[in-house]
């Protein structure tokens, strides 16, 4: 992918210039700049209020220490981060991450993409996101707990129900966003919206948890329909990763007649022919929190094998990448065409590295961006803050009809973008250029800020 657009081109020069030490960061603007082009082109009123400029920079960053004392009573300290990337159409929102590979160039690209997604789910959302390299593998509950209140604690001044809604990501589920929760009511007295994936008993929404997996699947579905005149049913599937995304677009993979032959997890992944047991991936990593190697033990004709990106070979009609960034790189989009893959749509965040993306798009692959296809979590968590603010729930159904409603939405406003500016059937552009335009308007009507 390259940028073209002298001004374009300026634009992502300076970023380059100012920071170079952040790989993720540039490769996400470069993706992003290299399809507005077109947009830019019509539009020369942008360059003239320096937009883009403005749009590559964050509006807050904010970095923290994060000190806490493990079980032997030896004090841990970590980075805190939380990047308000930008508040056009609403408050910063989107996920926080604790992962020892956390750091600000990681956040920056999450906020960025998160800026583009939570415009076009059509909801009123800016873009953040934050996050620790505090690893939460192997650490007690009582850990978790002191780590998450004292990240908390600082974290604090700076989010709010109108301002910035945090919610989680790797390594930040509910057990964290309640010991999170808890910690915010306790320092401001008040018990508000301020952060979503919250437990059903205090303030959270029906379908959460499996809403990003779920809306993944509604996406697919839908595209399938529209640029193959095809569905899921009976598409042999291969999914990576076997955490949130991946377990539930599993689900409604299967709900909807797909065979799901293979999971991974950061060691290796298991590949059943027969279709996974989903009841026997659940009981392991949500009842246990353990390894996908078990798996094997319980479905004796399974294989497992060592090294996650051995995923991609195998053959399959439909591939969901849905561990993390970089996990699918270009000889992995190789093996890929040459099994004969129809279509693969991100359930991660920028899992394809920017040559895979390429190589699907030129070789005819119907490819689905993480931005877009991966919405469904922060839809539902959108409206979470709807039901807050309400003080009102919505039944499992309604959720899920206003889930799969957003999906829809979200692929024909992406469709038809890519279309209006002559690139038909490219779900990459379209999606930019479609989120764009909405926060374009926005940071216009709203001046030079
Ligand atoms: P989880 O922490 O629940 O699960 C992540 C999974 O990916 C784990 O199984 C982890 O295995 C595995 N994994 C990590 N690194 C690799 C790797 N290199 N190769 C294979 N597997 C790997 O996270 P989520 O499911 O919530 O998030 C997954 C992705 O989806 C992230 O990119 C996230 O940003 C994105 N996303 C999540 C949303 C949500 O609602 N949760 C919303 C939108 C996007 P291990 O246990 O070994 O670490």
């Amino acid at each position: 992918m390259s940028i073209k657009n002298p001004y374009l081109q300026k634009v992502y020069q300076q970023v380059c210039e100012r920071d170079p030490q952040q790989p993720e960061f540039l490769n996400a603007v470069t993706e992003v700049l290299s399809t507005l082009e077109p947009v830019i082109e019509k539009h020369p009123e942008f360059e003239a209020a320096g937009l883009m400029e403005r749009l590559v920079e964050p509006e807050r960053m904010i970095q923290f220490r994060v000190a806490w004392q493990d079980d032997n009573g030896k004090t841990q300290v970590n980075r805190g981060y939380r990047v308000q990337f930008n508040s056009a159409i609403g408050p910063y929102k989107g996920g926080l991450r604790f992962h020892p590979s956390v750091n600000l160039s990681i956040i920056k690209f999450l906020a960025f993409e998160q800026i583009f997604k939570n415009s076009l789910t059509g909801l009123p959302m800016g873009g953040g996101k934050g996050g620790s390299d505090f690893d939460p593998k192997g650490k007690s509950d009582a850990e978790i707990m002191r780590f998450c209140q004292s990240f908390m604690t600082e974290l604090s001044r700076y989010i709010g129900a109108e301002t910035d809604v945090p919610a989680g990501d790797i390594g930040v589920g509910g057990r964290e966003i309640g010991y999170l929760f808890g910690q915010y009511k306790r320092i401001k007295n008040e018990f508000s919206g301020i952060l979503t994936g919250k437990g059903l008993t205090y303030g959270g929404s029906l379908v959460r948890t499996q809403a990003t997996g779920y809306g993944l699947l509604y996406f697919v579905q839908e595209m399938l329909s529209v640029m193959a005149q095809d569905s899921p049913k009976d598409k042999v599937t291969v999914i990576s990763g076997s955490g949130n995304v991946a377990i539930y677009a599993a689900e409604k993979a299967q709900e909807m007649g797909a065979k799901v032959v293979a999971l991974s997890d950061s060691n290796g992944y298991i590949y059943d022919p027969n279709g996974i047991d989903l009841h026997v991936v659940k009981e392991i990593k949500e009842g246990r929190r353990g390894r996908i190697s078990e798996y094997v033990k319980t479905v004796p004709s399974a294989e497992y094998h060592e090294q996650c990106r051995g995923i991609w070979s195998i053959p399959c009609d439909i591939a969901l990448p849905c561990a993390t960034q970089n996990e699918l790189l270009l000889e992995d989009a190789q093996k890929l065409i040459d099994n004969g893959v129809k279509l693969v749509a991100e359930g991660a965040n920028m899992p394809c590295s920017l040559d895979a993306i390429a190589l699907f798009q030129q070789s005819g692959i119907l490819y689905a961006p993480g931005k877009a296809s991966n919405a469904g979590g922060v839809a539902t968590s959108g409206l979470e803050m709807c039901q807050n603010s309400m003080k009102y729930s919505w039944n499992a159904q309604e959720v899920d009809e206003k889930l799969h409603e957003i999906m829809v939405n979200i692929f024909h406003n992406t469709y038809d973008a890519a279309k209006e500016y002559g690139m038909e059937g490219n779900l990459l552009a379209g999606a930019n250029i479609a989120g764009f335009t909405k926060i374009a308007q926005a940071m216009m009507a709203q001046g030079i800020l």
